[in-house]
């Protein structure tokens, strides 16, 4: 057997290690929390995860997992239209519309399903998508899914935006797609803006809420609420595996019969199989708590002020925002794995991300607050990001 791809594919896993670009999986040995045990017995203080609000090991949530684990089982082994609907799916539907502020949702395996499902049922050859230049790649992927014709404006130009719709003047139907918080830089889509255009112009809206459900907002609905537009965007995705505990899981969330046509013609839907009943139980135990209290929110946004103003005043690049993302920018592609390398070894964990999840020349470490962190967690963090900051120049010594 010549074996030539085996060669071609060690040569080019040569050449990220070379860049620096190569990513390896740490081993955690603990539950999901503000910190983690690492394989090897250390426990570090966690920057790296979406558990926004501290879901992912919360007690309720686990005791909700276990009571629909014992009430409605492990699995569905069906789709949804065969035999894979369960009370507690329309139960978790139900909630989730009245969270976000829309007439219906649909569920999803994952958010990146939802996103791979919900473009092309709508969009053929004769129609038009319109997306932001940093959408998510799941958003990216669903799009290539479809026949329409592409267009891309600008990062959040909504002067682009507009163009873009001008030139499609003639498609029959146009489609605008973004992310609403942008998740390499914690910078929100300017929504009120992007309604007006959609308005304008006859335009339907997507955004893919995954960074924001649960805590962006005065209640933490999302985008939706905290430019104020709810109930004006068409079709909303989100996911389950982030603020609402942390599982998995994703939906569309919209106008009541684009998610009936979803039903019938989404194929991540159609030829997948049905959330696994603790997820759909826990995700409803979530958005009770939350529906309940902004306790979990408010800390969050304290605890994101607080780290942002510090290490801002420290020197650090941090670009403005309000966003519990906060990108350390670095841009050296080396120096932010190697910044990432010495914080962990004063026992925080961060990541630096570089190529291809952000542009070449645009590496980073991204931190995440979280409302388990307390503010000595924040500030262990920051003076350790001030030591090593100066030991490697990236802040003055
Ligand atoms: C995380 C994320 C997804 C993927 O969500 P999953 O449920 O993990 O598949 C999709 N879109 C955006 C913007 C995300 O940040």
């Amino acid at each position: 057997m010549t074996d030539t791809v085996g060669v071609e594919v060690q040569k080019q896993l040569d050449e990220i290690r070379a860049a620096g670009l190569y990513k390896n999986e740490r081993v955690i040995a603990s539950p999901q929390g503000p910190e983690i045990r690492l394989a090897d017995g250390r426990t570090v203080l966690n920057l790296c995860a979406n558990n926004y609000l501290g879901l992912s090991s919360h007690p309720a949530v686990i005791a909700a997992a276990h009571k629909a684990l014992d009430e409605w089982g492990y699995g569905l082994s069906s789709v949804r239209f065969i035999c894979g609907t369960q009370q507690l799916h329309k139960d978790l539907e139900c909630k989730v519309s009245q969270f976000l502020g829309t007439d219906d949702t649909i569920l999803f395996a994952a958010c990146f399903d939802a996103n791979g499902g919900v473009f092309e049922p709508f969009l053929d050859k004769e129609c038009a998508v319109i997306s932001d230049a940093l959408n998510h790649a799941s958003i990216i992927d669903g799009i290539r899914l479809t026949k329409a014709q592409r267009f891309v404006y600008e990062h959040n130009n909504l002067a682009e935006l507009e163009k873009r719709l001008q030139e499609t003047a003639n498609a029959k139907r146009r489609l605008v797609a973004t992310d609403g918080v942008f998740s390499m830089n914690g910078d929100v889509a300017d929504l009120a803006g992007v309604c007006a255009l959609a308005d304008k112009y006859k335009a339907l809206i997507m955004v893919d809420d995954s960074h924001a459900t649960g805590f962006v907002g005065k209640t933490g609905r999302g985008t939706h609420e905290a430019c104020g537009v709810m109930g004006k965007i068409d079709l909303i995705t989100t996911t389950f595996g982030k603020a609402l505990g942390g599982a998995s899981g994703g939906c569309v969330s919209g106008r009541k019969e684009l998610i009936e046509f979803l039903r019938q013609r989404s194929r991540p839907y159609l030829f997948s199989n049905t959330l696994a009943p603790p997820i759909a139980g826990a995700t409803i135990a979530v958005l009770d708590l939350l529906s309940k209290s902004t306790a979990l929110r408010d800390k969050l946004e304290a605890n994101t002020l607080f780290f942002r103003r510090e290490m801002t005043a420290a020197g650090f690049n941090i670009p403005t925002g309000t966003h519990p993302i906060a990108p350390l920018m670095l841009y050296d592609e080396k120096l932010a794995h190697a910044m990432a390398d010495a914080m962990l070894a004063e026992g925080i964990y961060v990541i630096g991300f570089s190529y291809p999840v952000v542009p070449k020349g645009q590496a980073r470490i991204r931190v995440q607050l979280s409302a388990a962190h307390e503010r000595h967690h924040l500030e262990k963090a920051i003076a350790a990001f001030i030591k090593v900051g100066k030991a490697l120049g990236v802040i003055k010594g």
